[in-house]
Order: C-alpha cells, then sequence, then structure tokens
C-alpha cells in the first residue's frame, strides 16, 4: 500500500532524502507522494521511512493503493532494475 502525506504535513523536508526510491517531492501545500514510486520502503527498509521521520505523522498508508508485499517488492525491483 502506498503512502500518501496528509495534511498535517509542515513542509519540513525530512522525509524528502530518506525515500530510497525518490517518491517523495515538494507539492504547493505540502509534500506528496507519487504511488507509482512508493514501495512502503519494501526492498530496502522494515519500516516506512518517512512515517518514521516525519515530526507530525503526516504520511500515511493510502487504501485507494492497495498492495501485497509481493506487488511492492516487484514494484522496487522494476525501479531499481
Ligand atoms: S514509505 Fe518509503 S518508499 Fe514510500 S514514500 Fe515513504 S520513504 Fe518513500
Ligand atoms: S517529514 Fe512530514 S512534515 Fe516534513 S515534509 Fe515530510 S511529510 Fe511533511
Amino acid at each position: 500500500m502506498a503512502y500518501k502525506i496528509t495534511e498535517d504535513c509542515i513542509s519540513c523536508g525530512a522525509c524528502e532524502a530518506e525515500c530510497p526510491n525518490k517518491a517523495i517531492s515538494e507539492g504547493d501545500t505540502t509534500y506528496k507522494i507519487d504511488p507509482d514510486k512508493c514501495t512502503e520502503c519494501v526492498g530496502v527498509h522494515d519500516t516506512s521511512k518517512c512515517a518514521e521521520v516525519c515530526p507530525v505523522e503526516a504520511p500515511k498508508p493510502d487504501p485507494a493503493h492497495k498492495e501485497t508485499k509481493e506487488q511492492l517488492m516487484a514494484k522496487y525491483k522494476k525501479l531499481h532494475p
């Protein structure tokens, strides 16, 4: 399940550098996550780094992008051939 950044984001930028897939970028009012690149950190970390480093817990799993661990791993491998 890809993560999304909620309106709680204060645009501190801490999460951007932590994403192993470069899925995070600065948006108009909050930072945003590209669901095609977010693997929930599967392939690299055991936990979701953006959620871990965020001071306001803005990154949350996005129910609109339900994926299995196998699908997330396949996505990771596609992004890092
Ligand atoms: S969960 Fe991991 S892969 Fe997804 S946006 Fe956050 S840091 Fe990037
Ligand atoms: S770490 Fe949290 S508050 Fe900072 S930019 Fe990322 S989502 Fe927004």
